[in-house]
């Protein structure tokens, strides 16, 4: 069997070793007979994977029991809109750094239930090239909260320190949840669709404080409320038990790799191999970012045409390779290297990439 070198932004590579414990143990779930797809979302056995999940990713965040995780559906684009709706209050403010697509998405959502203002927007001659510093902010004075991309998945920039705030700080950390050891006690709220860094597509995931928890309005759709998902512990309706499990499975495999400090250093190491070359031929990959906003999730560069852009691309996919090319609206070549991407597909690539500027420079 060969694997695919699957650099897609996102659904995205899962570990080999989560894939095959899945398989494993498919049709017979812990001596249950049948698969955990099928089982009671009440069960014993389903409950034991759903708690473990929110245990072993408090234990990765290194966060205590004044957080809650929650697991939820809708992708993080209903977190752009859920959000708001518990704690964007009528005559209150939320503030908003706009750092390129799905932070514009997230504002645009804000904006439909609530007054959002942008106070910081990155957007240079219609690109995103970084994120902005504490002193770039036009914060508003007791604001509801202020929310940030921690990774722009497309733009392909990364925050690398996060601004000072002193009203409650949200992040959608879709593309870079677990990359490496943060501080997530400066974080009140943080949510992550799963299917870039976490698992599959199916399950987003919410870290809450219980402070903020307790901010949140009253009176909302059971299904629209975070102290629905608290409160019944996300199983007020069926969760989505599968990719629960799956993320599970996710955070084990991180764990027994050595953890977020171990996943740093493979993760620096993919990142500067691919930086590496860019900056050893900047005559010929450019890149639109600056460097103290380089994303070590998603390496975004251009090729002096777009015909040696498509080139590449096609080299990738003769070598084995597929999800190079950037994002529609931005065109290039994007190779995103999330946690489950091996150094040695990021090797390949980068061999791939001098190679190309060997010949064609
Ligand atoms: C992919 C992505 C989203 C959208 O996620 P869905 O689960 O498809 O709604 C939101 N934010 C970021 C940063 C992303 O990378």
């Amino acid at each position: 069997m060969t694997r695919t070198m699957n650099f897609n932004p996102g659904p995205s590579s899962i570990p080999l070793a989560v894939l095959e414990e899945v398989k494993e143990e498919l049709l017979d779930f812990q001596g249950t007979g049948m698969s955990v797809l099928e089982c009671s979302h009440r069960s014993p056995e389903y409950d034991a994977v759903h708690e473990a999940a929110q245990a072993d990713l408090k234990e990765l965040l290194g966060i205590d029991d004044s957080y809650h995780v929650i697991f939820m559906g809708g992708g993080a684009s209903t977190q752009f809109m859920m959000l708001a709706s518990n704690l964007l209050k009528e005559g209150m403010v939320a503030d908003y750094l706009v750092t390129g697509t799905w932070s514009k998405k997230a504002i645009k959502e804000a904006n439909i239930i609530g007054k959002a203002h942008t106070a910081a927007n990155t957007e240079k001659d219609g690109k995103f090239t970084r994120c902005p510093k504490t002193a770039d902010c036009d914060f508003t004075k007791g604001a509801a909260y202020v929310h940030l991309t921690s990774n722009n998945t497309i733009a392909g920039t990364q925050y690398h320190s996060f601004p000072e705030v002193d009203v409650p700080l949200i992040a959608d950390m879709s593309s870079d949840i677990l990359w490496r050891p943060i501080d997530a006690t400066k974080f009140d709220y943080i949510y992550a669709g799963a299917q870039k860094n976490l698992g599959p597509a199916g399950v987003t995931v919410g870290i809450i404080r219980d402070d903020l928890l307790a901010k949140c309005k009253d009176g909302l759709p059971s299904m629209l409320s975070y102290k629905t998902f608290v409160g019944k512990k996300s199983l007020y309706n069926t969760p989505p038990a599968f990719p629960i499990y799956m993320v599970g499975k996710t955070l084990k495999w991180l764990k027994k790799g050595g953890g977020l400090a171990a996943m740093e250093k493979t993760n620096r190491q993919k990142g500067d191999l691919l930086y590496g070359v860019m900056d050893k031929h900047p005559g010929f990959f450019s890149s639109p970012v600056e460097k103290d906003s380089r994303s070590y999730m998603n390496v975004v560069f251009r090729l002096p045409t777009e015909e040696l852009e498509q080139q590449f691309i096609a080299a990738g996919k003769e070598a084995g390779m597929i999800g190079l090319k950037g994002h529609r609206s931005v065109g290039g070549c994007r190779v995103s290297i999330y946690n489950a991407i091996p150094l040695s597909w990021v090797k390949a690539v980068s061999e791939m990439m001098e190679e190309f500027a060997r010949k064609q420079g």
